[in-house]
């Protein structure tokens, strides 16, 4: 497997942002909220032991998870969600891996909210954060979804605090200005996993 840059920051921070110059650097970029969706895809095996562990109401009538309904049964039976996350983690996992090995760029990205809280940091060489104050997350994140602030709250406080992130990142980006801003402080840490990538 290439050298592959773990890539994390919570809601609103600029993580999508940073994934988008990574690749118009010609960089691969796995994201793993992609891969989420992808391994729960009707005819997947993840899906069918879902279905058998909770039964068929876990399906719409197209064959395809009802999300609602599963979303709402784990919030009244938080022992469920252990169960769909003992089948979901490891296909999310070796889904990501799959990625990561077939990926051809000098270094491949991996782009995930919880990159530290599932252990995915593990299938990293080395990880970046981008940063931002929570002020920013909620005012960027309230302009893409028009979500209200307080659902974006509740997400920010069940996601690993900011200062901890902080602690376990190897490379950090305060992204508190412009876009371009962001861009130029990027551009050295791409140059930098360069060359760490060559070393590899
Ligand atoms: P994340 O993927 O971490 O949730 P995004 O990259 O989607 O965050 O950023 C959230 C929103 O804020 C997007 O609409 C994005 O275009 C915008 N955004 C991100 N960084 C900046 C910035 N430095 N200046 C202005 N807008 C930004």
């Amino acid at each position: 497997m290439s050298f592959v840059l773990g890539l994390t920051g919570g809601i609103g921070s600029g993580k999508s942002a940073a994934s988008n110059w990574f690749e118009l650097q010609g960089i691969s970029v796995v994201d793993a909220d992609i891969v989420a969706r992808e391994i729960v895809e009707k005819g997947q095996p993840a899906l069918s032991a879902i279905q058998q562990y909770f039964g068929d109401w876990v399906l719409l009538e197209n064959g395809e998870l009802n999300r609602r309904a599963l979303r709402e049964h784990i919030f009244k039976h938080p022992t469920a969600r252990l169960a769909l996350e003992g089948i979901t983690h490891p296909a999310i996992r070796l889904s990501i891996i799959q990625q990561l090995t077939a990926a051809t760029s000098p270094y491949v990205v991996l782009v995930s909210p919880l990159l530290f809280e599932t252990n995915q940091h593990e299938l990293t060489h080395r990880t970046l954060l981008i940063d931002a104050t929570e002020q920013l997350q909620i005012q960027r994140a309230s302009m893409r979804d028009g979500q209200n602030i307080e659902q974006i709250q509740k997400i920010i406080q069940a996601q690993m605090p900011r200062s901890a992130k902080q602690k376990l990142a190897d490379d950090i980006v305060l992204n508190d200005g412009h876009l371009d801003h962001l861009y130029m402080q990027l551009r050295p840490l791409h140059l930098k996993y360069l060359a760490e990538a060559e070393k590899k």
